[in-house]
């Protein structure tokens, strides 16, 4: 069992909720700093965290009696000397499944504390409509046997699930997902449901997802302003503010997609005109292209891969077309937020190299000149990973953000939400 005593400044009993909550925050900022920094030193964690070299030890103790973190001889460092001993985590102290839900495919992978990936299926699907439990079943067949094969020792903590779709996190509950034809489905509770499990399921919208993911493990990390934006079938944007990821009230912040770039546009699913994601969407770039879209979404964008690589005019140009009004889109976030980068994820990470000059481009004629003079459009580094890596970051985030509370857990016991600044967020009851 856990020592309340250790950790915090000291180790002094009795000092109060202060001190617990200061020893709680210390706990999480070294579970954290190790989660993402790889095996480090003590020196380094007293340099990376402020904290001194025998509270570091005290937290070290205590994340190491909730078998979260252990302490093991490091690779021998060039110069002479014997290498020092290094912190790093336990994986199997908390593992999530990971899971992603798009229009044509779906992911699971178990995730264990540092990123460790242990197992990943990634299918496609056919782009026709699924009903929400034909979704939460088709998860549950390829997770649980990722499930089943983690030895017992292994701690499971819950599910984070990132959905191409508007979704409360606090309660799983997917509001809107246009292009998969759901409206008010409680995805959380089917896919909870469907795998017979206590622990909680987390549902976050995709895009949030890649932008968690860039931010702590991509081409976006340590950059506490960025934005993700996803191209599937429709567009989405995580927004990340100031290292906090921006929700809105129930989490249905940074719908992106649906806002007006063009009046003169075509309808959306959405029963709006002009979305951004009717110019700058999967769509979009097949209509221009002239590709026939009678096969399924990713065989379609194959198509569009091998005619530009072989220099094709048509769908260079729409490549082009469909660049310049990500870039417009883009110019309005900019305008808005104010972000260091700009990832580009899904469709827009596979074509970068022939959409970057044009969303440059129109990025520059729409965001203010101050505004986009320092800020830098790249590719996911995380590539078709981005949103599994997101989801996992999400279903692990109550132990990194309360590792004495979320470590108590007992393998298999009932779940429990905590308030975290990722994951769960306070939303309306449902309905
Ligand atoms: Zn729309």
């Amino acid at each position: 069992m856990v020592d309340n005593d250790v950790g915090g400044n000291g180790g002094h009993p009795g000092k109060g909720a202060a001190t617990d909550q200061l020893r709680r925050h210390n706990l999480a900022a070294v579970l954290g700093h190790v989660h993402l920094a790889g095996p480090v030193s003590r020196s380094e964690l007293v340099a990376a965290t402020g904290l001194n070299r025998s509270t570091i030890a005290d937290l070290i103790r205590e994340l190491a009696s909730l078998m979260l973190v252990a302490e093991g001889p490091g690779v021998a460092a060039a110069g002479p000397g014997r290498p020092s001993s290094l912190v790093h985590v336990r994986p199997e102290g908390a593992v999530v499944l990971a899971v992603e839900l798009t229009v044509d495919s779906i992911g699971v992978a178990t995730v264990g504390l540092g990123g460790q990936v242990y197992n990943r299926v990634h299918v496609a699907r056919p782009r026709e409509d699924i009903s929400p439990e034909e979704a939460a079943n088709h998860v549950t067949d390829l997770g649980r046997p990722l499930l089943a094969a983690l030895p017992a020792s292994h701690r499971f903590l819950g599910v984070g699930v990132g959905v191409a779709g508007i979704a409360r996190r606090s309660d799983g509950f997917l509001h809107l997902a246009p292009n998969l034809g759901w409206r008010g489905a409680p995805i959380g509770e089917l896919i909870s449901g469907a795998l017979g499990i206590p622990q909680p399921v987390w549902v976050a919208n995709e895009a949030d997802m890649g932008a968690l993911a860039e931010h702590r493990r991509g081409t976006a990390s340590g950059i506490r302003n960025l934005i993700y934006v996803s191209g599937e079938v429709g567009i989405g944007a995580g927004i990340i503010v100031d290292g906090q990821p921006l929700l809105g009230a129930a989490g249905y912040a940074g719908e992106a997609g649906h806002t007006l770039v063009n009046p003169a546009g075509r309808p959306c699913r959405c029963g709006a005109v002009g979305c951004w994601e009717t110019e700058a969407g999967e769509a979009a770039l097949l209509r221009l292209a002239g590709v026939r879209t009678t096969t399924t979404g990713l065989r379609l964008l194959k198509t569009v891969a091998d005619r530009a690589a072989l220099g094709d005019s048509t769908t260079l140009a729409a490549l082009a077309e469909v660049g310049r009004w990500l870039g417009l889109g883009i110019g309005n976030l900019i305008n808005l937020f104010n972000p260091e980068v700009v990832v580009l994820g899904g469709l827009y990470q596979r074509f970068f190299r022939y959409l970057e000059e044009a969303v440059v481009k129109g990025m520059r004629s729409q965001a203010l000149a101050a505004a986009c003079e320092d800020v830098t459009i790249v590719p996911s580094a995380l590539r078709r990973d981005a949103v599994l890596v997101g989801a996992a970051e999400l279903a692990l985030t109550p132990i990194l953000s309360d590792p004495a509370g979320a470590g108590r857990i007992a393998p298999g016991g009932p779940g429990s939400r905590h308030h975290l600044q990722d994951a769960p967020q306070g939303g309306p009851t449902r309905g």
